[in-house]
């Protein structure tokens, strides 16, 4: 079966997503993987190892508009006959598969989080984490957008050949003026260690109890909404139904409610810590260890500790 994988290969390096994707689609069949941009060959090439056999890219624009990618995706589709397309369900993957899925009118299955079953059933995770399903669709062609940090990549092939490729991409309506990286060397979801404040903070002149947490863990940091709203964080350090998911290994949250928005977020991390004067506060239930206690003693005297490791 021919699989093809959509990736952005923009970045300074790959995202762990790529090597996600690609490893998803080498337990479905052949796998060709689709780009554009100006990724140099070697990075490119890495993909070979998780099992791409083939790497076509579209070097005529480097950009994320997400109507050229999709076109391009589909000019991929049709040249390498794949029947099933792979996106990693992040930012650009929720705004180009969709628009593929009626283009092709190939069936879309969001959210996957698990391998497909021999019937083609796919898992998928549903009511913001809360619950499992199974999805299946009966057209030809399937699109499926697999969530990050769901499955963890393998090295199971050895060499790709890399190809460039024509993808009728076509214009884009939308001019890049600026393009401003996030601060910090970890970006937010592909961190295995989160450290995270809400409102409990009281104001962002008492962040260096999260970012001095961080630094000593190696993690990145993230917030509630209202923390981004007023201003005291960035946005993108968001987290939540409404900012970025995350499922890190480790989420260590402190001076935050536990909203269902919030939870809808984090609820795929493989451990929570709460940190909460309130021992009613929600996101105890949704915890695995919790200490109730003011987050500006406790905080200190953790990363104290994590120092002496
Ligand atoms: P609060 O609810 O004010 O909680 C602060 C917590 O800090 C309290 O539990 C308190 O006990 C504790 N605390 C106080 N002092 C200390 C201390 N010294 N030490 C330790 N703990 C302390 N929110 C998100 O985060 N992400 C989203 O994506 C999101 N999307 C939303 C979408 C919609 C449509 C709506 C309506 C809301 C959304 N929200 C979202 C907001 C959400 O409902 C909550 O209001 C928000 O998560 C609360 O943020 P918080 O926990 O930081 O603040």
């Amino acid at each position: 079966m021919s699989v093809l994988v959509y990736i952005n290969s923009n970045g300074e390096k790959l995202a762990k997503s790529a090597f996600e994707v690609v490893t998803y689609a080498k337990k479905i069949g052949e796998v060709t993987v689709v780009t554009n941009g100006k990724a140099d060959d070697s990075k490119l090439a890495q993909l070979g190892k998780y099992g791409a056999s083939k790497i076509l890219v579209d070097r005529s624009f480097d950009g994320i508009d997400e109507q050229q990618i999709m076109r391009m995706v589909a000019t991929a589709a049709e040249k390498v006959g794949a029947n099933t397309i792979i996106f990693s369900d992040d930012l650009i993957g929720k705004a180009v598969a969709p628009r593929l899925s009626v283009k092709m009118n190939a069936g879309l299955i969001t959210g996957a989080n698990g391998i497909p079953k021999d019937d083609g059933t796919v898992p998928v995770s549903v009511f913001s984490g809360k619950a499992f399903g199974f999805v299946k669709v009966n057209t030809d062609k399937k699109i499926i957008a697999l969530l990050p940090n769901s499955i963890q990549p393998e090295e199971t092939g050895s060499e790709a050949t890399i190809e460039e490729f024509a993808g009728n991409a076509g214009d884009t309506r939308v001019k890049v003026k600026e393009t401003k990286l996030p601060d910090g060397d970890i970006p937010l979801p592909e961190a295995e260690l989160v450290v995270s404040g809400g409102r409990g903070l009281k104001g962002p002149e008492n962040w260096a109890l999260i970012t001095d947490l961080a630094e000593v863990l190696g993690a990145a940091t993230a917030c509630s909404r209202p923390v981004s709203d007023s201003d005291w964080r960035p946005h993108h350090e968001h987290v939540g139904q409404t900012g970025v998911a995350i499922a890190p290994n480790l989420y260590i949250a402190a001076g935050i409610s536990g909203a269902i928005q919030h939870l809808a977020g984090v609820n795929r991390s493989k451990v929570i810590v709460v940190i909460n004067t309130d021992a009613e506060a929600p996101f105890f239930k949704a915890a695995d260890y919790g200490v109730v206690g003011d987050a500006f003693e406790v905080l200190p005297r953790l990363t104290e500790a994590v120092k002496k490791f």
